[in-house]
């Protein structure tokens, strides 16, 4: 099995680069096999870390990835989500015990709130977290879909600093978080799980990336991806049920974007305007 590249968590733990999504699995029984095959097919090649949400299918991402990973759970670094709903301080260990459950396994190793809504208080997610991790349930949280500012008011709060990292979307048609969070996160040390990578697979599409792919003998999925798991301490997490779309994926690991392909894709996909001076808090 040939080496992954891996993001460091704030602990230390490093964890691979590159994973694999779930959403939308778990939708279709007809679907089944071939996602629980894709999802092995991932473990397989080393792609060990798996995403899902108690919100996918209702529950049934979770049931898929827990048919997948049978047998197999000390190889997968697994992670799933609170909804907002749910996230109370009883609320939020209710739902990790039945994501659990749903994923037959006794613990996650990282447990994300996953978006921030009004009536979130974040003092008792973290009490609830805390309290997760004391039990074993869970080895680490983190969070998602959280712009600066709501960071900001994390660390603030008692046991804030311990948080794992920031799961937003990150691809180049969306590079907004290069304006503050990124470099925020990458102070912090904080890594960045980029969710929709492929930007739920519109990127795809790109006449652009397409010509830097040609010229790479490479397909634009593995230029995509290749782009966010060379940078330091960014995650992708790309979905797939097919496992040829799997071992092209994979593949991407194989590719070095140089300057120019990387000026090309800056031309493309212009990255943001920063905002000067930066926020330090
Ligand atoms: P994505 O990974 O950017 O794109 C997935 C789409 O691309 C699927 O339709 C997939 O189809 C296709 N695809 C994958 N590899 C391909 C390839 N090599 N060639 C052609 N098509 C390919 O989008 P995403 O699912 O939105 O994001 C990835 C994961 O991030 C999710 O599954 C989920 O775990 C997480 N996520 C988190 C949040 C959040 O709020 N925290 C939000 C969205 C997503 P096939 O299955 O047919 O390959």
């Amino acid at each position: 099995m040939k080496p992954i590249p891996t993001a460091k968590l704030p602990c230390g733990e490093r964890v691979p680069a590159l994973g694999q999504g779930t959403w939308m699995m778990g939708e279709d029984r007809r679907r089944r096999e071939a996602e629980i095959a894709a999802l092995r097919l991932g473990l397989d090649l080393g792609m060990r870390l798996i995403d899902t949400a108690e919100m996918y299918a209702d529950g049934g991402a979770e049931k898929v990835v827990g048919q997948a990973i049978a047998g197999r759970r000390d190889e997968v670094f697994l992670v799933s989500k609170v909804l907002p709903e749910h996230a109370t301080r009883r609320g939020t260990i209710k739902a990790c015990e039945r994501s659990l459950k749903r994923l037959g396994t006794d613990r996650l190793d990282l447990y994300l709130l996953h978006w921030r809504e009004e009536q979130v208080e974040l003092g008792d997610v973290l009490e609830a977290f805390t309290a997760l991790v004391r039990a074993g349930k869970i080895r680490h949280w983190a969070v998602s879909n959280f712009d600066i500012g709501d960071m900001q008011e994390l660390v603030r709060l008692s046991g804030g600093k311990a948080v794992a990292a920031n799961q937003v979307m990150y691809n180049l048609n969306r590079r907004g978080i290069e304006r503050d969070l990124l470099p925020w996160c990458r102070r912090r040390r904080v890594p960045v799980m980029a969710y929709s990578p492929l930007d739920e697979g519109r990127l795809l599409r790109s006449r652009d990336l397409k010509r830097v792919a040609q010229k790479l003998e490479a397909s634009p999925a593995q230029v995509a991806l290749a782009w966010l798991v060379g940078q330091n301490n960014v995650i992708a997490i790309p979905k797939s049920a097919s496992e040829a779309h799997v071992r092209e994926n994979f593949a991407a690991l194989d590719l070095r974007l140089g300057k120019d392909e990387l000026a090309a894709l800056d031309r493309a996909f212009p990255p943001p305007k920063r905002k000067l001076p930066l926020a330090t808090t």
